[in-house]
């Protein structure tokens, strides 16, 4: 299995508008980071978790070519908005089956109305086929690639971790349930929201991301969701041993 961060910022992006913080003057191209989103690939799946808003330029620089499906964690625009620009993929192989839960559908549905409900004709419009997940409710993609959608908790809203066989990604969140710790066990790589040191009400940040890290201890824990008040290189010494702070373009193989 392979994944690739395509995005690993906060919901401004970072380098944040107008900002000349240290992080977001930094020349280290890993504290540049597009809104979160990232590639899976296994068992000649590709799929593709939220749309970002930066999905396009993510696209063209990691050289995508096609999507089997596309995981949607929750409907807050940082990872909905790149929804459009799926296409050009439409356009060669057709329409695109998209998986979310039915809080995301709901507001998909209303924010991307045109596309249920297209006013004119031309200009092509995206092509969805959409699917409900259910926590817990396994269901596969292709022949090999097994995929649980999970619940966690970002402030109050119910958001859609999901894990791929022994890697798992949940970002936006600030509570893990029970039942989804328990669904977390023996994992190769987790992909976890952190937004910074400092406590914030929606999102992980350092000591609490730590804590749940220590009851779950998988192999290996990449931080995303990532705000300015982190830089890469200063802030990695102030993670422990088997967890990293992710970055754009970073693959992660198992
Ligand atoms: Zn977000
Ligand atoms: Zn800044
Ligand atoms: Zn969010």
């Amino acid at each position: 299995m392979k994944l690739t961060f395509l995005g690993t910022g906060t919901s401004t992006g970072v380098p944040s508008i107008g900002c000349d913080c240290e992080t977001c003057t930094s020349e280290d191209p890993r504290d540049k980071r597009l809104r979160v989103s990232v590639v899976i690939e296994h068992a000649e799946q590709t799929v593709l978790v939220d749309t970002s808003s930066d999905f396009r330029q993510q696209a063209l620089r990691y050289g995508l070519k096609r999507l089997d499906g596309v995981l949607i964690t929750h409907c807050h625009a940082d990872h909905i908005f790149g929804l459009d620009d799926i296409r050009p993929l439409n356009f060669r192989f057709g329409a695109l089956g998209v998986f979310a839960n039915e809080r995301a559908w709901s507001d998909i549905r209303r924010i991307f109305k045109y596309i249920f409900e297209p006013s004119h004709f031309g200009g092509g419009l995206p092509q969805v086929i959409a699917h409900t997940v259910v926590p817990n409710a396994r269901f596969c993609l292709g022949k090999g690639l097994e995929i649980t959608p999970l619940e966690v908790i970002h402030g109050r809203l119910s958001v859609m971790a999901y894990r791929f066989n022994d890697f798992a990604y949940a970002t936006d969140l600030s509570e893990i349930p029970p039942q989804t710790m328990a669904a977390l066990q023996s994992l190769d790589v987790l992909v976890l929201d952190c937004l910074r040191f400092r406590e914030h009400p929606t999102h992980l940040w350092v000591d609490k991301a730590l804590a749940y890290i220590e009851e779950l201890k998988p192999r290996m824990t990449f931080l995303t969701h990532i705000a300015h008040d982190v830089k890469h290189e200063r802030d990695s010494a102030r993670l422990p041993e088997g967890v990293e702070w992710a970055y754009d373009g970073l693959e992660v193989e198992g």
